[in-house]
């Protein structure tokens, strides 16, 4: 008898829910578990804007990944995927190989530039602890040159992108700029933030009158919207903006793109099918011709409804984590012999947060605003730091304020 091997690719939402569940689920027995992962911490991806201007350091964000999991059960390999060899069941990583009998494949978003000239080169993103970190100490360092060149420029800030990812990051610059220009004697007046969005309105899966409310908080505190305004290119002087076949430069020291994900780009050297890194899944996660790989979280396209009418569910914490626990699920059936179990969302909702205080969401189908979503935002925090991992990390790493 000899234990099945499971291979766990990714500690991101999706990978270390699944893990987690194993480890509660399956006896050492049952099989063995290695979960591999670049870095020795979990990031919360998704409190990446605070960090990226400023709100929390980046070690609020992060834990190391052996706080969460049962080391007797789960080996926990610091690793980078270099390959996936589907059909020879392993993979490659910069620390050696590893075969599998059931391969989970969590590998995570990357940012996307849409081959848009100069983005890769000249902006920021928001897309790990380093990336957020070096969008804040740009924002700092033209602050600090400001007092010698005193041109405008270094007090520019140009957000690309009024999707979530861009709209909560505006939120937390609106509170930390003004304490970032006291500390260097600037007046806030002078700083200019503008956010650039393609689309001619925002945040399209909330209600007109939700939108509103963002939009006139964020303005009263000084956030200029350019709508309906498609960024073409980046250079060492902004973005270049095209409206009616007439571009422009918006120029600012300080730019940061929040317009694009997608995911790893190791899917499309690894498997068929791929688009932007998603690669559409079976509705029980695993992939067609492979009934021994789940694909989950921001690779995988799990599809909603039927036919024609079936769109990818978005990529967000919530459902990534529900993917993981339906794939620790799925494989114990599968080491039971039991039929596999196919994956419905649970909708709870969502909170777009404008910093601490405020936000707009929809949380159980109802409309929320103001404290009420800030408050149900650190909820949603903190509950996905217990589900991952108990009560004892929620404590430490919970947002009760
Ligand atoms: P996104 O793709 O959702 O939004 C990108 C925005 O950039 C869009 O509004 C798009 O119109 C705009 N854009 C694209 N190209 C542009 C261009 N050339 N010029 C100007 N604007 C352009 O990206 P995101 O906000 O990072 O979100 C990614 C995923 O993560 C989504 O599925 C989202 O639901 C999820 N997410 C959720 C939350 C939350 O629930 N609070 C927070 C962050 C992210």
């Amino acid at each position: 008898f000899e234990r099945k091997k499971i291979l766990v690719l990714g500690a991101g939402y999706a990978g270390l829910t699944t893990v987690t569940r194993l480890q509660k689920t399956l006896g050492f027995q049952d099989a063995d578990i290695t979960l591999i992962n670049k870095n020795e911490y979990h990031y919360e991806s998704t409190w990446l804007h605070q960090v990226a201007a400023g709100t929390i350091h980046w070690e609020e964000a992060t834990y190391p990944i052996t706080k969460v999991i049962n080391t007797q059960k789960v080996r926990f390999v610091p690793a980078e995927v270099t390959a996936i060899h589907r059909d020879e069941q392993r993979v490659e990583t910069n620390q050696g190989e590893f075969e599998y009998d059931i391969l989970v494949v969590a590998l995570g978003f990357e940012s996307e530039s849409f081959g848009i000239d100069g983005m890769d080169q000249y902006a920021e993103t928001i897309t790990s602890p380093e990336t957020a970190v070096a969008a804040r100490q740009e924002i700092e360092r033209n602050f600090i040159n400001y007092k010698n060149s005193k041109d405008p420029r270094d007090l520019s800030i140009l957000v690309g992108g009024a999707g979530y990812t861009g709209v909560e990051f505006l939120g937390e610059l609106i509170e930390s700029i003004p304490e970032l220009a006291k500390q260097h004697n600037i007046d806030y007046d002078d700083v200019k933030i503008t956010c650039v969005e393609a689309a001619p309105s925002m945040l399209p899966m909330f209600s007109d009158e939700l939108t509103q409310y963002a939009v006139d908080f964020l303005e009263s505190k000084g956030v200029e919207f350019k709508i309906g305004t498609p960024i073409v290119a980046a250079n060492e002087k902004g973005f270049v903006v095209k409206v009616d076949d007439e571009e422009t430069q918006l120029e600012a020291s300080s730019v940061i793109w929040t317009a694009g994900v997608r995911g790893n780009s190791l899917m499309e050297e690894s498997f068929e099918g791929v688009k932007r890194g998603r690669i559409v899944t079976n509705p029980d996660l695993t992939i067609d011709g492979y009934d021994n790989i789940f694909v989950i979280g921001d690779v995988a396209a799990v599809m909603n409804g039927e036919g024609e009418n079936a769109r990818p569910h978005p990529t967000t914490a919530q459902i990534a984590m529900q993917l993981g626990e339906l794939t620790a699920k799925n494989i114990k059936n599968k080491l039971n012999g039991d039929r596999l179990e196919t994956f419905e969302f649970d909708d709870k909702g969502t909170v777009c947060s404008l910093g601490a205080d405020e936000g707009i969401g929809v949380v159980f189908n109802r409309e929320v605003k103001g404290a009420r979503a800030a408050f149900l935002k650190r909820v949603i925090d903190t509950r996905a730091v217990f589900k991952i991992g108990g009560p004892f990390l929620a404590y430490s790493k919970g947002k009760f304020l």
